[in-house]
């Protein structure tokens, strides 16, 4: 791994970040703890402005930016949340920043992150070729390139959810966290062990197309295809040339879990009807491991709600049990 990110920049960047990201509730569930046999309770990340956790990450890069550097600006591909959330904090801090997509990228999507302020770069038919203008951008006009998790800051931003999971619930025993690129868990696990290394921490992927879990298995970065699943969020590979959060999963997680569609739909009907929350597929993984019975002697538990940007027509069809709301 390059330069190791310590503790004390998770700390500095809860300083650096209180601004713009929420400290958000830790609600106890009452029905998962009686299915897990433990206490449970629940990190509502739903609850930051934009919908999920990213704002914490981007927040601290953004804000930790030179000056020289923020005059350039920032520039990032993602259309999902890490879009969102670069967008909201580069204009909350005055900083320009650009979203570069693919002609493919849904109307609604560009004027979301149009309407936070980012100007939006249309280029290509595919997320491929709207990376290679994101990274000709930082080539040739010197713009910032903010990456979605394999970044210092962002890994520190993230982990300031570790920090207030141990301080709402300091007799937690394990944290059950969504999988994706890593930067989410990567950030928690690294607090969660330095300030309590018993607490063991648990990722949690949907089984199409896990890019972290494959990689594990392998041993490398791995490149997977990708699948339609209800857990957009949690798609996308983690990079060949990943530098800090391949390593970081592999020697900070204490286990990886893998749901089906069926359990993640099952997690967001579970989550509306038991515990009034909305969730996209994404950050109902943790609920769906433990409802899936794939979670063993947890104890005093957290799981992480990571978003809840869902399109609502869908999640209505989830939340009613149409079978065609899973992806084929
Ligand atoms: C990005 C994202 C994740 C995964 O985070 P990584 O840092 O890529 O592992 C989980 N849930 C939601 C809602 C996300 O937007």
């Amino acid at each position: 791994m390059a330069q190791p990110i310590t503790l004390q920049d998770i700390y500095a960047a809860r300083a650096r970040i209180a601004g713009l990201a929420r400290r958000t509730p830790l609600m106890p569930s009452p029905s998962l703890g009686r299915l897990l046999g433990g206490e449970v309770r629940l990190k509502l990340e739903t609850m930051q402005d934009i919908g999920a956790f990213k704002i914490r990450g981007a927040a601290n890069h953004i804000l930790d930016l030179s000056p020289a550097e923020r005059r350039r600006g920032v520039v990032t591909v993602s259309t999902g949340n890490h879009g969102r959330a670069v967008a909201s904090a580069a204009s909350a801090s005055g900083v320009p920043a650009v979203v570069c997509l693919s002609r493919l990228a849904p109307a609604v999507k560009v004027a979301a992150i149009e309407a936070l302020g980012a100007a939006v770069r249309i280029v290509g038919d595919s997320q491929d070729e709207a990376e290679v203008e994101a990274l000709r951008l930082v080539a040739d006009e010197d713009m910032v390139y903010v990456n979605p998790f394999d970044d210092p800051h962002v890994i520190a931003g993230q982990g300031t959810i570790g920090i207030e999971l141990l301080e709402d619930f300091p007799a937690l025993e394990t944290a059950i966290v969504p999988l994706s690129g890593g930067g989410l868990i990567g950030g928690i696990a690294l607090a969660l062990k330095a300030a309590a290394p018993n607490v063991r921490v648990i990722g949690v992927s949907m089984q199409r197309g896990a890019a972290m879990i494959e990689s594990l298995r392998a041993g490398r970065p791995t490149v997977v295809s990708e699948l339609p699943t209800l857990a957009d969020s949690l798609g996308g590979g983690i990079g060949l040339t990943n530098r800090y959060t391949f390593a970081l999963v592999r020697d900070l997680v204490d286990a990886t879990v893998q749901v089906s569609e069926a359990e993640i739909s099952a997690a967001m009907r579970h989550a509306y009807r038991e515990e009034r929350l909305i969730l996209e597929g994404g950050g109902a993984v943790g609920i769906a491991a433990v409802l899936a019975g794939r979670i063993a002697d947890a104890g005093r538990t957290a799981i992480v709600l990571s978003g809840r940007n869902v399109d609502m027509e869908l999640f209505t069809r989830i939340v009613t049990g149409d079978p065609s709301a899973l992806p084929g």
